[in-house]
């Protein structure tokens, strides 16, 4: 059954480990697909983390990959101001290195919103605000970048996850941040992350597939289930993640499996 698919646009949290542990099988599933011909990407709404920081984790999980093999919400953030603003830049951010990075490899001058610096000079010279997820932003960091905003009348959300679950409950996720940033400034965010189909043609453009070539595996229905399906793209979900209550219009994948070991078995 492979062999009808060139590219998997694999989700991390949830899909291939879960609280840092990885899920059982997960390893033996990348390492199929290689030995079947089709290249997993490692398909992250995490913004924060650089992609050899994702190597890293995936390795301390037993799963091989390489930097160019991970595509996340921050590089597709910076893939669309590509289109929308002119090369070098200044794009003001709060976020982590992964955001920084990825703004930085496309070309823009990214500046970190420090509050402390917040003055009219400093938030007239951006021509783009992004908002990633930082468990350290304060509420003056998020003050430049809703001024900017408001100024532009547009901000890049990386991804909307209102929340992040954890063993014990959740957190306040980074579409969580966005909502401060789009009450306060009035204006309306451009998402880059998983629902937004257009984090899946960005990695179609990137990795050379087509959507009738690719497969994307997920645990959470409403941004990778619905990502794929946006985007024409065959999708599985995986029940090894996130849960969330019975809702009869939680968007179907084409495939529910319990865990990715039990893919591509038949
Ligand atoms: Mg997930």
């Amino acid at each position: 059954m492979t062999r009808r698919f060139k590219l998997a646009l694999l989700d991390l949290d949830g899909t291939l480990w879960r609280d840092g542990h990885v899920i059982e099988g997960a390893p033996e599933f990348v390492e199929r697909l290689r030995h079947d011909g089709v290249q997993p990407v490692f398909f992250t709404n995490n913004s924060s983390r650089t992609p050899s920081e994702v190597v890293g984790a995936l390795l301390r999980c037993g799963i091989a990959a390489e930097s160019n093999e991970v595509c996340t919400s921050a590089q597709a953030a910076a893939h669309a101001l590509t289109e929308r603003i002119p090369a070098g830049s200044t794009v003001t951010f709060v976020g982590k290195t992964g955001l920084e990075e990825a703004l930085t490899d496309a070309g823009f001058a990214a500046k970190r919103a420090r509050g402390s610096e917040l003055t009219e000079a400093w938030v007239k010279e951006a021509k783009a605000a992004v908002v990633g997820m930082d468990p350290a932003v304060t509420y003056l960091d998020l003050a430049v970048v809703t001024r900017v905003a408001h100024r532009l009348g547009w901000f890049v959300l990386t991804n909307s996850d209102a929340r992040y679950p954890t063993e014990d409950g959740f957190l306040p996720g980074n579409g969580s941040l966005g909502a401060l940033v789009e009450t306060a400034s009035g204006v309306k965010p451009l998402v880059t992350g998983k629902p937004d189909r257009r984090f899946v043609e960005f990695a179609l453009e990137r990795y050379g597939a087509t959507a009738s070539e690719t497969v994307i595996v997920g645990d959470n229905p409403y941004t990778d289930v619905l990502a794929g399906a946006a985007a024409g793209v065959y999708t599985i979900h995986v029940r090894s993640g996130v849960s969330f209550p019975e809702d009869e219009n939680a968007p179907v994948a084409d495939e529910t499996v319990e865990s990715v070991e039990k893919i591509f078995r038949q």
